[in-house]
């Protein structure tokens, strides 16, 4: 089956010349498909080479025609030079697949068995998923094994790394999973109090490697009232930061599938963090790079590329600073550690140095990176924070005639750009 590529159009950019392979599925059959030179599939992967020139157009074309975009890739320059690429033709049973998605045996199939073996498998991964093992209504009662301090002298406010015991439970988790912590006491309507959510910071193995420990990073969240101007301090991050070893705690869960990280060990990872948002990426790094961890996954050896750019008021407020730093002293081509310390770095105008000054730095860079269906990124903390981070890529990708929002809608169903804040 011969798919025309959707080509022409002039490009004003110097990569107008390269050329975008789109996998889609879902071509409906309609009266404006049948007038289309596509082919029509009720299921499986279709191919279709895009010029960068072309590519909003075709995006929002493939939209209206009830079409999804599954993946896109760069398949580099077009012939000649790039003005007016050739009319390409991809023959659909033999097109390349996206590596991400051929697995050895499945390369000799057609796509259509290809795509249903994958389903397949997925479905299968989905399942090995740990979630709610915990209710509310029937937590896990373990307890507290340490409860240390992570920020330094002079640093703001206070944010300690938790550790439960989890013997005799059947709670397991994965990497960029929560639990939940029920707090003692009720709330002011004399019920109990409800569930907080907390990010994992340690690894599935936990940090004493047993697999019998959680651990995480909690900030006690303090503010002024905006009405009486007194201090208010969190109920649950208050009761946590101030727990004592041996103390028995309330845990529910696992929950969460957005932040987990993919298994392939050759992935790019870009990780955005404001404050306590560093947890999942502590595990995700720890998983990557400790060697104990390591020893203990034969089937995740980590060989791409993390980058970890980190959002914090003051030097003292470096979470896990010095782990970070040896990460990236030992592994400097496969780590890269990039701080945005904003009560002592400038951005460009003269500012506060905030995480999205440092991705605007660096956005042509990043959105190089998500071109390649190897890369993931997330992000992690404070609310709010993904607007200035999409401002930046908006103006990376903008410079190349890409509209941001729509390429990040097909990074999302691609299951490479997560996001988790609070
Ligand atoms: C998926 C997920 C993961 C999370 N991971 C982490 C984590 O890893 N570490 C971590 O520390 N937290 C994390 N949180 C946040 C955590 O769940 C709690 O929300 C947080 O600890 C505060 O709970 P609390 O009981 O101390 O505060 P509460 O007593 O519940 O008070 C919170 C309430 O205070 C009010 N409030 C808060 N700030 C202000 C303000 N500035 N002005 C006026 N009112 C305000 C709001 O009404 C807010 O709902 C996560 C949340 C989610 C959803």
């Amino acid at each position: 089956m011969t798919i025309s590529s959707a080509s022409g159009g002039r490009s004003s950019t110097t990569f107008g010349n390269r050329v975008f392979l789109f996998e889609v599925e879902g071509l409906r059959q309609s009266a404006n498909t049948d007038a289309l030179n596509y082919p029509i599939r009720r299921s499986g992967s279709v191919f279709l080479q895009v010029p960068y020139s072309r590519m909003n157009e075709e995006m929002q074309r493939l939209s209206r025609l009830g079409a999804r975009i599954v993946s896109i890739r760069p398949l580099g320059s077009a012939a000649g030079n790039g003005t007016s690429p050739a009319p390409a033709t991809v023959t659909a049973d033999t097109a390349p697949r996206p590596a991400a998605s051929v697995n050895g045996d499945q390369s000799s199939l057609a796509p259509a068995q290809a795509t249903v073996m994958t389903q397949a498998k997925d479905k299968e991964k989905e399942k090995a998923i740990p979630v709610n093992t915990y209710r509310p209504n029937a937590p896990f009662v373990g307890h507290c094994l340490s409860n240390e301090p992570l920020v330094g002298d002079g640093g703001i406010g206070i944010v300690q790394h938790l550790t439960f015991d989890l013997s005799g439970s059947n709670l397991r988790y994965l990497e960029g999973q929560s639990i939940g912590i029920i707090p003692p006491g009720t709330d002011a309507g004399g019920k109990p109090h409800k569930l907080r959510l907390y990010s994992i910071a340690s690894t599935r193995h936990g940090d004493k490697l047993d697999d019998q420990t959680v651990s995480l990073c909690v900030r006690q969240l303090e503010y002024k009232h905006p009405e009486t101007g007194e201090m208010v301090y969190g109920v649950c991050s208050t009761y946590l930061c101030g727990l004592e070893a041996g103390t028995e705690v309330k845990i529910t869960g696992p929950v969460g599938k957005e932040m987990l990280l993919p298994e392939d060990p050759d992935a790019n990872i870009v990780m955005m963090a404001t404050g306590t948002g560093i947890a999942p990426f502590r595990a995700y790094l720890w998983r990557m790079f400790k060697d104990e961890e390591r020893s203990l996954n034969s089937e995740y050896d980590f060989k791409g590329f993390a980058w970890l750019i980190f959002g914090i008021p003051t030097t003292p407020n470096i979470l896990y600073k010095e782990e970070l730093e040896e990460i990236q002293h030992r592994y400097p081509e496969n780590f890269r550690l990039t701080y945005a310390i904003s009560r002592e770095q400038k951005n460009a105008s003269g500012g506060r140095m905030y995480i999205q000054d440092r991705v605007a730095e660096h956005a042509d860079e990043l959105w190089n990176m998500v071109q390649d269906e190897k890369t993931h990124v997330y992000i992690c903390g404070l609310k709010g924070m993904e607007d200035g981070i999409d401002q930046a890529m908006t103006t990376a990708a903008a410079k190349q005639g890409v509209e941001w929002s729509t390429y990040q809608k097909t990074l999302k169903r691609a299951g490479r750009w997560h996001v988790e804040t609070y």
